[in-house]
């Protein structure tokens, strides 16, 4: 059984939160003389003169509909970074719990730990990048808050068996983070239509990738809604700006348009990974579900120089674990792709 008083820190349950005007108010018609704000357009003509909803009502109920969830499992952050965080926040003691991460992943697990003080334990993930679930359980101990799990994985590219994470749902009794930035390219479902299921998984994910907004920052967290509840008492009142949230609403109408651009660089992802595979230098592209893809290069970071000197940038990630010689690179425009095609194809690693 989850008892989220166990994975919860205790001050936190007792917290008062700050109320803001638009808690202790919050019908829309009135005078409103109640949150110091200036009653006049802001200075640049447009009215963003007054507060933004700190909950995002509209968008939550958009969001509940386009994912089959009821709008109180849904929190939204300014990135899924702050999700993280507060994550983190909401159930790790400082020099006393720890949360358990599977490297090579996402980067931002382990520094958000550490800026608040919160050890990192370690289970590599094996050479053809699945989980050791018995492994994890057995690393598992009394002050482990929280599992991160990243899938699609970031920078391997693919997704974690489903049975194994199902394995991690059903033995941990803290919280298991799937962070799914990139499951809109991804051939498996997401993991939010367990919710019901499962009380301590929380399903990360973001408008920054499929969706193309990465310099709006909104990233969303799926859970059950105590947790949510407990996410919104320690989160800033007004995390997400109103001028986000309109860009927001106004994508949540065009959900097709991201199918498409989704559609077309998966199409790409799949040439490009055929074009790669035929230049002799490149050892090995690995299979992807996201938006980019894992290769092996002769030379590592040589490439990865090499490139940069004809102005092509991507990820150097041969230092991290299990991923020597290896280059993230992002799936771009057709253009994009061909250029980088070519130039790679005049890479002598000697
Ligand atoms: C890109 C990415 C994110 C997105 O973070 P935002 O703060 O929402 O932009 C989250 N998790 C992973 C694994 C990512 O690669």
């Amino acid at each position: 059984m989850i008892d989220f008083r166990k994975i919860v820190r205790p001050h936190i349950w007792e917290l008062k939160p700050y109320s803001s005007a638009r808690d202790e108010y919050t019908g829309t018609h009135g005078i409103f003389l109640d949150a110091n704000e200036n009653p006049y357009s802001s200075v640049t003509g447009e009215s963003f003169n007054r507060y933004p909803d700190p909950y995002q009502r509209s968008i939550k109920e958009m969001l509940a509909t386009l994912k089959g969830v009821s709008p109180n499992q849904i929190f939204l952050g300014n990135g899924s970074d702050e999700a993280i965080d507060l994550l983190i926040r909401l159930c790790c003691e400082p020099h006393q719990d720890n949360i358990l991460i599977m490297p090579p992943t996402y980067g931002m697990y382990a520094v958000s730990a550490e800026i608040n003080c919160v050890k990192v334990k370690e289970v590599l993930l094996t050479p053809d990048f699945q989980l050791r679930v018995a492994e994890i359980l057995q690393q598992v101990d009394a002050q482990t808050k929280i599992i991160f799990v990243c899938s699609p994985n970031n920078p391997t590219g693919n997704c974690f068996r489903q049975a194994d994470i199902l394995e991690l749902l059903e033995h941990f009794h803290g919280l298991v983070v799937i962070d799914e930035a990139y499951i809109d390219f991804a051939r498996i479902p997401s993991f939010i239509t367990l919710l019901g299921k499962f009380p301590n998984l929380v399903v990360l994910q973001t408008f920054s990738k499929a969706w193309g907004m990465a310099g709006l920052r909104v990233g969303m967290a799926y859970a059950s809604p105590t947790i949510i509840q407990l996410l919104n008492k320690i989160k800033p009142p007004y995390n997400i700006g109103e001028h986000t949230q309109q860009k927001i609403m106004e994508a949540l109408n065009e959900v097709h348009r991201k199918d498409e651009m989704v559609a077309y660089i998966l199409a790409e992802r799949q040439r490009l990974s055929q074009e790669l595979q035929k230049i002799s230098t490149i050892e090995y592209v690995y299979p992807s579900d996201a938006n980019f893809l894992l290769v092996r290069i002769k030379g590592g970071k040589k490439a990865y120089d090499y490139l940069i000197s004809q102005l092509i940038i991507v990820r150097d990630r041969s230092k991290m674990a299990l991923c020597q010689d290896c280059l993230r690179i992002t799936v771009g425009t057709k253009s994009e792709n061909e250029m980088l095609i070519e130039a790679l194809k005049m890479y002598q690693p000697n």
